[in-house]
């Protein structure tokens, strides 16, 4: 199955899809991750990336349209995929509809991650990651055993991602309104939104996920 994930900043995108993609044997496809990735390396596109990254702001629907049909053009992405993070606009949702039909293929299902701004804002500016290993925690819902080093790794401290401080989160969820939010109307007019409610923890949102999920299979 080719699957979405939508849904604003911080409403756990990244921790559902790591585990759907994982039971299912589908890719994941975190264009986030991707980006900080090439960052890191410092790549020609982790050098592009990086500014509008760090200002909470969109990169470019043209790279970034790009990069995922390569991504699920290759042989790793044929059994299926789950993508998290894109489209973020309607010209890349209009560009993945495009690129899959052009292989024969469509999307099986978008999966709508629902949550309340002041609960996205809570959760984003206390979520912290080990710089090492990117594991996740959040000071609130998960915190590390000491609360400031990674339980796998106890000399290295925490850090918080550079666009989660708070001025940047407040952009990433306007950026979100203005720009991502359109494609919940686009996906329900194509009959392919499913609703998930995104409060409650992990485990509850993920079995909302899948029943979701098993009503679009069948
Ligand atoms: P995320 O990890 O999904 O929150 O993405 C982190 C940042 O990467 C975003 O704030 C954007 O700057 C950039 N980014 C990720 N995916 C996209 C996309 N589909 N279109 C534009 N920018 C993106």
């Amino acid at each position: 199955m080719r699957v979405v994930l939508l849904g604003p900043p911080g409403v756990g995108k990244g921790t559902q899809g790591r585990r759907l993609a994982g039971e299912r044997g589908w890719l994941l496809i975190s264009t986030g991750e991707i980006l900080r990735d090439a960052a890191a390396r410092r790549t020609q596109l982790g050098l592009e990336a990086q500014r509008q990254m760090d200002r909470g702001l969109l990169v470019s629907d043209d790279l970034m349209i790009d990069l995922v049909r390569e991504r699920t053009s290759e042989a790793d992405a044929s059994w299926g995929f789950v993508l998290d993070g894109f489209p973020r606009t309607v010209p890349q949702a209009e560009a993945l509809d495009g690129m899959l039909a052009k292989r024969s293929q469509k999307l099986d299902a978008v999966l709508y991650l629902k949550l309340n701004e002041d609960e996205l804002v809570r959760r984003l500016s206390g979520r912290r990651e080990c710089p090492v290993c990117k594991r996740a925690y959040n000071i609130y819902t998960s915190p590390s055993r000491d609360g400031v080093h990674c339980n796998d790794h106890p000399d290295v401290e925490l850090i918080r991602r550079l666009d989660d401080e708070p001025e940047t989160v407040k952009r990433r969820i306007k950026v979100y309104q203005e720009q991502t939010a359109p494609l919940v109307d686009y996906y329900r007019r194509g009959r392919m939104l499913h609703e998930v409610d995104g409060a409650g923890r992990p485990e509850a949102v993920y079995d909302a996920l899948r029943a979701a999920l098993n009503g679009a299979e069948h």
